[in-house]
This record gives structure tokens, sequence and C-alpha cells, in this order.
């Protein structure tokens, strides 16, 4: 083992020396759990909401609608610009508010309560190829931190028992502490390539949504490198994917 990164032995290209990991869909198979939490508060406010044409009130889609509108934005992003594609407008609240408040944050922490019930209910498996992938990296010298607009991240990692490979938790907790903007915004993986003291091009991102390439590329990034657990390679790369892969276990050389 050297003390220096070796990163072409985890498929990356010679300046990196930092990797900036996506959780839901990437690290654990916890994006099929925020959709179906999405599909479900959605479409029960949808159905009860008064004055809707056939359009507005069509349910939530939990592919093409989530992938254009949610996956990967911070909670009340997700509602906003779903709520914005079928022309709903609602007030905006307050994360203060009570799920059972038709507001954009009153639905958001709907969401969040449906997500915590059926992680409780089914538990949370990570992908076993990032698990062979994330020892690799580490084995290969390379630092480490995880970038997610999950709120419920560490408590995610620990789950697995995978949080002690993560130097650093950029998670929804501590952008809204900090003021960082959420994707699609790059700003949370800047923040993590500085505080593990890379620059953008010493830094790889890791992302399986579109919200989430679309912030690796407008970064400025060494390597955007897109997951694509659904079918969707294409649109990663047409929103910023360098290269896509099924599996990150691929790039184990
Ligand atoms: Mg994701």
């Amino acid at each position: 083992m050297t003390e220096s990164p070796d990163p072409a032995r985890v498929g990356l290209h010679a300046a990196a020396t930092t990797c900036l990991f996506d959780l839901d869909g990437v690290i654990t198979k916890t994006a099929v759990v925020h959709s179906a939490a999405w599909k479900e508060m959605f479409d029960d406010f949808l159905s009860s909401r008064d004055g809707l044409s056939a359009d507005q009130a069509r349910p939530f889609d939990p592919r093409n609608d989530y992938d254009r509108y949610v996956d990967g934005k911070p909670r009340y992003d997700g509602v906003r610009s779903f709520l914005a594609s079928r022309s709903i407008s609602i007030p905006e609240g307050d994360p203060g508010d009570s799920p059972e408040v038709e507001t954009i944050c009153g639905l958001g922490n709907r969401k969040n309560t449906l997500v915590g019930e059926l992680i409780r209910r089914d538990g949370v498996e990570a992908y076993e190829g990032t698990v062979k992938y994330l020892d690799a990296v580490r084995d290969a010298q390379m630092r480490i931190a995880v970038v997610s607009s999950s709120a419920n991240c560490r408590a995610i990692l620990e789950s697995c028992n995978l949080l002690n490979y993560f130097e650093e938790v950029m998670d929804g907790i501590v952008a809204a502490e900090r003021g960082i903007a959420g994707k699609p915004a790059p700003d949370t993986f800047l923040a993590a390539a500085a505080a593990l003291g890379a620059t953008p091009e010493q830094a790889v991102v890791y992302e399986d949504a579109l919200a989430g390439v679309q912030a690796g590329r407008d970064g400025t990034f060494g390597l955007v490198i897109g997951v694509d657990r659904v079918g969707q390679r294409a649109d990663l790369i047409e929103h910023g994917a360098d290269i896509v892969v099924d599996d990150l276990e691929e790039l184990i050389k």
C-alpha cells in the first residue's frame, strides 16, 4: 500500500484524490423508498384538492416525475418543483409546519415522515458493489465524503455500518445549518471537496440523480460518474455525467 493516492486502481483520472458519493441510489437502495413516499404523499394531496384539471390531478409518476422534479433535491425544493410542473401554487409555510399542513414545508415534512416509516418497517440495504468499491477507494488512499440532500444520511449510514468510511458528511442538515444551496447547485459537492483539501479537478462525483450529475457538471469536477439503477443512461449523460456505470464495482481495476 502506498502513501499517496492511486486513482487508477479505482478507475479514476491521475489527478483524482477525493471521492464524493451521493447516498440514496448510489450507496443505499433507498431511492425506491423515497420514490414510493413521494408518490403516496403527492397522490393523497392531488386527489384531495378541489379545482384541479384532470391533467393537474394526474397521479405522480414514480419514474418520470420522480427523475425530473424531486430526485436528489432538498425536500422542499422537490415539493416546489413538482407542484410548479402542475401549475399548482400553495403557501411556502415554515420548516416547523406539521405534516398535516398543506404548505410546501408541510407536504415535505409529510413525505419525510413516510420515508421514516418505510425505513423503520423495511430497513435499509447497501449496494454490495458500492461497498466493494468503498473498500477499494479506501485501499487506494483516496479521501472519501458523502454528499446527500437527505436529513437522514448519518442514521442511514450508521444502520448499514458504513459511516466509518466517510471523513466528511455533507448532508441536508449540515447544508441547512451552513446555508449551502442544495443540488442541482454544485455547492454541497464543492464544500465537501474543499473540506477534504481537494480542488474540483481533483474530486470525483458519483451520482444516480439527474439533479446530482448536473451539480457535478456545474461544479467543473474532474469526473462525474453516473450510476444508472433504472435505465436512464442517456438522461444521465445529457445532464452532465462523463461516464455511466450500472454498478460501481465495474470501476475496480
Ligand atoms: Mg441519489
